[in-house]
């Protein structure tokens, strides 16, 4: 069986260290091993107005923002199909069908959706496009034949809906859908990066983001104002290093190489926590090798931004190109799904002489 990627980004923001450790730097790794037949990116903007739909135009605007992050962080258009979720009208329909297969109650009960509505103090007025996106999510998944879908912890529940709906639909209609697997960062601490302010997770909705094509100087900002532990008030006092989003992140980005390069003076980052947990090791120095990290992270990723930068209708040429692809592949997935439902009249002879002679007889 072909091995197949899809995985995608709401065009709600731009992207931000947390896509990029809890899914992006996977994609390109896949990218590049060339273990894979083919990779579609998809930059889920349908899914961006469920919850935006009065707001269309931040999402019409973020289409660029999360191309450019894409393509800065080393998805190659030679290699993998970067499209928009909306230019793809199979996937709208597959949707439709999918949605029979599922009960409201099993909507209801997808834990990543419920925090979201509590998130987005929707009460009662949830919208039913921002309830099913679920259900699209899998027509997404299914429509590309993937078997592979590289996703952040929060994408779990999302892709056990996915294969529940692909069981369901080849029970009842016969083998037609491919059922997908999660792939998960292997750093646990990548599954879910948490905010700058400590929150369980960086996220556009919250406001405590570093973005992948923030400045420098913003970058050093956001890192010197981070939350550490609010216990830590003297440099002698013994820290805490668990669930400190400062130690988090250089669990998620540092190497040993950056210790040799920038902070000699430790071997690896369990010394450096060690000293922390002892005493005697202030934040500031801590948040000053984060930052020399982060930057020889995002210098090569800002650079190559300023690039594609000069040539942005050669950028939106990719989404183009990229999207009339994966229009071809979900229209073939699209034709089986109603062959298996029997709902193909006109290119069903069968049916067609079937129905004639039905009528003829009486
Ligand atoms: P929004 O607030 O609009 O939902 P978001 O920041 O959650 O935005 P998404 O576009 O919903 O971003 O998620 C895109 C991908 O990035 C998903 O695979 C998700 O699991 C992953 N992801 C998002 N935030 C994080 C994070 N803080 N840590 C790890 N992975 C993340
Ligand atoms: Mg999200």
């Amino acid at each position: 069986m072909a091995k197949i990627i899809l995985t995608g980004d709401r065009p709600t923001g731009k992207l931000h260290v947390g896509h990029y450790v809890g899914s992006l730097r996977r994609r390109v790794e896949l990218q590049n091993s060339g273990e894979y037949d083919e990779i579609y990116i998809m930059i889920a903007d349908a899914q961006a107005l469920t919850d935006n739909a009065d707001n269309p135009e931040k999402v019409r605007q973020n289409i660029i923002e999360v191309a450019l992050d894409y393509l800065s962080c080393g998805l190659d258009p030679a290699k993998s199909t970067l499209f928009i979720q909306s230019q793809i009208p199979q996937l709208t329909e597959l949707t439709f069908y999918y949605m029979n297969l599922v009960t409201v109650a099993r909507l209801q009960r997808n834990p990543t959706v419920k925090s979201e509505i509590q998130l987005r103090d929707f009460h009662n007025s949830i919208p039913v496009g921002f309830f099913t996106y679920p259900i699209s999510q899998a027509a997404d998944i299914t429509a590309f034949d993937a078997t592979t879908v590289p996703v952040g912890e929060d994408q779990e529940p999302m892709l056990e809906q996915a294969k529940e709906i692909v069981r369901r639909f080849n029970y009842i209609y016969g083998d037609t859908l491919v059922e997908p697997q999660i792939l998960l960062p292997e750093n646990k601490y990548c599954l879910r990066l948490p905010g700058t302010d400590g929150k369980a997770k960086m996220s556009k909705s919250l406001n405590n983001c570093i973005y992948l094509s923030d400045s420098s100087e913003e970058v050093r900002k956001k890192i010197m104002g981070m939350f550490t532990d609010p216990n830590h008030l003297r440099v002698e006092d013994p820290g805490q290093v668990e669930g400190n989003p400062v130690f988090i992140y250089l669990e998620a980005f540092s190497t040993d190489e950056h210790f040799r390069q920038f902070l000699p003076e430790y071997e690896n980052l369990q010394a450096l926590k060690d000293h922390y947990s002892r005493g005697g090791l202030g934040d500031v120095k801590v948040k000053k090798f984060l930052y020399a990290v982060m930057e020889d992270v995002l210098t090569p990723i800002r650079q190559r931004r300023k690039e594609y930068e000069k040539d942005i209708p050669a950028v939106l040429e990719i989404l183009r190109q990229g999207s009339i692809k994966a229009e071809a592949k979900a229209a073939a997935t699209l034709n089986r799904v109603k062959q298996s439902m029997r709902i193909n009249y006109f290119d069903d002879q069968d049916y067609l002489d079937e129905q004639a002679k039905k009528f003829a007889e009486n």
